[in-house]
């Protein structure tokens, strides 16, 4: 275990707001994290800060689980479950894949941050989402001190959303996730971007197309502070979204197997003229107003209030309510909403 104390909080959020975390606690195995002290207050969970902005300094003990192994089991000749500990980098796991050969998450490639947190958020793109290859998800529970292995119908995955955002939140720790994959070649290529691949792309062309598609449209934030897309696309009713399309035409929208309608944020807050709109040092990026970032001398109060602009003009606008896809803590991690 590795305690560190009074840490910089950008060096922990890839929005690199600048606040101070008391406690960072590194944790690599199970023993560890059972001697971990969850009695004076619930410790907060961090991966590597990619879905997560300190708007203002943590008291309480933040833990990162570290352990990152990838243990691979066999199911037949042509199926693979890959047991991988939460602290391994998410598109580390990924270009791993893709050079063995084993179809999946090669859709996924260039998604910033941990196994561990892929679940949270059931992380997703290019037509493909964790909830497609998870297997099972091992969580450590605080309270008990004991290890459960959660079903996929169990993490009631949803559109970034799972248990863990919900029953589960706060309660404990992802250590590992099993993920299934195949030999067998199963390209998902209807998503825009990857329509004009051919069907018999190899895993690698896909792979390849995905990170040059992904470095075209979103910065890199070790350049320019940023969490990628900060809010949800709004899911609204189909008898709202043919309102709305006959006032705005051009209005994109994506039915859903529930009968709803996925709206693009990005369209929303574009259409509001919101792109390079800038407060301080704090802007939407120019290519991509969703993403928000932070010019280097980025302040909580700037991107509240950018966030609240954004909010009240597509409100009002499309009376659709964008609800933040980033985690935003407050002081001693209370979530502002
Ligand atoms: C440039 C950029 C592009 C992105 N593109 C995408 C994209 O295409 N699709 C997408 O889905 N996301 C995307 N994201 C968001 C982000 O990459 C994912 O949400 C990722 O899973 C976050 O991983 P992390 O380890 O950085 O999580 P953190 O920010 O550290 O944590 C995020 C959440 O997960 C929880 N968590 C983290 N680790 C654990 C654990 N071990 N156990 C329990 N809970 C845990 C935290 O408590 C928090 O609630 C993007 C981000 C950036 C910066």
């Amino acid at each position: 275990m590795h305690i560190l104390h009074d840490q910089p909080a950008e060096l922990y959020s890839t929005f690199r707001l600048k606040t101070r975390l008391a406690t960072v606690i590194e944790v690599n195995c199970l023993a560890d994290l059972e001697k971990v002290d969850t009695c004076s207050s619930t410790p907060l969970v961090l991966g590597e800060g990619s879905n997560t902005v300190f708007l203002q300094a943590q008291t309480r003990s933040i833990v990162r689980f570290t352990g990152a192994s990838i243990t691979e089991k066999w199911l037949d000749d042509n199926c693979c479950l890959l047991h991988v500990e939460a602290g391994h980098n998410w598109h580390q796991l990924v270009t791993t894949t893709v050079e063995r050969q084993l179809w999946g998450i090669e859709n996924l490639a260039l998604i910033p941050g941990s196994v561990g947190a892929a679940p949270v958020q059931n992380i997703g793109a290019y037509g493909v989402e964790l909830a497609d290859v998870c297997a099972y998800v091992d969580y450590f529970h605080w309270q008990t001190k004991s290890l459960q292995r959660l079903t996929t119908s169990e993490c009631n995955f949803g559109y970034r959303d799972s248990v863990f955002k919900h029953h589960l939140t706060g309660k404990g720790i992802i250590v590992a996730v099993g993920i299934n994959l195949t030999k067998i070649a199963k390209p998902v290529l209807s998503y825009q971007g990857l329509v004009n691949l051919p069907a018999t792309s190899s895993i690698y062309e896909i792979y390849q197309k995905v990170i040059a598609t992904r470095n075209s449209k979103l910065p890199d934030y070790r350049q320019l502070p940023n969490c990628g897309s900060f809010f949800k696309n709004p899911l609204i009713s189909r008898a709202d979204y043919q309102r709305l399309q006959r006032a705005y035409p051009t209005m994109p929208g994506y039915a859903q197997p529930d009968s709803q309608v996925k709206v693009p944020a990005a369209w929303l807050i574009d259409q509001q003229g919101f792109k390079g709109h800038q407060i301080n040092d704090i802007a939407c990026y120019p290519k991509q107003p969703l993403v928000l970032v932070n010019y280097g001398g980025g302040r909580a109060e700037d991107l509240l209030q950018l966030i609240a602009e954004i909010q009240a003009k597509v409100s009002s606008a499309y009376q659709i309510s964008l609800e933040p896809e980033v985690r935003l803590l407050m002081r001693d991690g209370q979530q502002y909403v």
